[in-house]
């Protein structure tokens, strides 16, 4: 369709077409999967592009295998940071605590300068090991300390206790606490973030589709209180990821292709959506600021 336009229009236009194409704040997404299973859905480019629409201006991504986040890092290595996950094939999500190849793969993949963190890790109960027998994982805690990076831990039980432990025995260590627990309703993520100053919570997959037991907000979006107040009580320890992973009946599905990345805009729409309630200033921490400044980039990259 062409639009016969005066000089005015054709002003107004110009004028209107930066807005149009960022009118939402920027944000920073702590949590972003690339697996095998979405290439064929969402090829890298697409990917990227994916993260401009939704001026998306910082990504954390988790390949599987580690390697394809390198593929979207390269593309867009301002806005790209990519995290070394030791998984390679289906059932590594909980083959990894006892496989001690996971320690010298991520000391490796630390060591080429090519990743900048360490997860997602699954410690699910139920198939991990007791803490004292979490070997492999404590070693992974160590060389997060060692190469100054953070460690992505995915925890899921009904009590926070696991976590209160490893946060507490690896006090040097930056611990991403992906959807903060999954399960865990406010007053138990409290007590982790109390307990330990180097864990901060992510909120990726706490939407109206996945962990839904402890939801963000009512039925009709209202942000819960509980969640509120421990939102403005720790208003530098949360972050927003958008955990891209679709259909969700079946955890790290191999035989399916995977159409997470089209349903980015589903997830932020929802997490812009809680985000647009609390103050303009802690917002902005949680949505962007806090993931940005863990991962060194509050130089390049602005989140207003
Ligand atoms: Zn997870």
């Amino acid at each position: 369709m062409i639009l016969k336009m005066n000089r005015a229009g054709i002003l107004m236009w110009l004028l209107c077409v930066p807005f149009t194409l960022h009118a939402q704040p920027p944000v920073a997404d702590m949590h972003l999967h690339y697996k095998w299973t979405q290439q064929d859905v969402t090829s890298p480019a697409d990917a990227i592009a994916l993260l401009e629409q939704q001026n998306i201006v910082m990504g954390v991504v988790i390949g599987t295998p580690a390697e394809l986040a390198l593929e979207l890092q390269s593309l867009a290595p301002d806005r790209i940071v990519s995290i070394f996950s030791p998984y390679r094939e289906g059932g590594d999500w909980h083959r990894w605590a006892y496989d001690g190849s996971t320690v010298t793969r991520a000391r490796a993949a630390l060591a080429s300068g090519r990743y900048q963190g360490i997860g997602e890790l699954h410690v699910i109960g139920g198939f991990a090991p007791t803490l004292e027998k979490a070997v492999v994982l404590k070693k992974l805690l160590a060389l997060g300390a060692e190469f100054e990076v953070p460690v992505m831990i995915h925890t899921e039980f009904s009590r926070p206790d696991f976590m209160l432990n490893v946060c507490g025995q690896f006090p040097d260590t930056h611990i991403l606490w992906a959807h903060s627990g999954a399960l865990l309703e406010p007053g138990a993520v409290e007590r982790v973030l109390a307990h330990c100053d180097n864990v901060r919570g992510g909120l990726g997959a706490r939407d109206p589709w996945r962990f839904v037991n402890n939801p963000l907000t009512s039925e009709a979006g209202t942000l819960l209180p509980e969640w509120k107040a421990l939102f403005l009580k720790y208003p530098e320890r949360f972050m927003v990821g958008s955990d891209p992973v679709w259909p969700v009946d079946q955890l790290d599905r191999w035989d399916e292709a995977d159409s997470g990345w089209q349903e980015l805009g589903r997830f932020w729409t929802f997490h812009r959506s809680w985000l647009a309630q609390l103050p303009a200033d802690v917002a902005r921490q949680i949505g962007c600021e806090n993931a940005v400044a863990l991962f060194g980039r509050s130089e390049q990259l602005k989140c207003n």
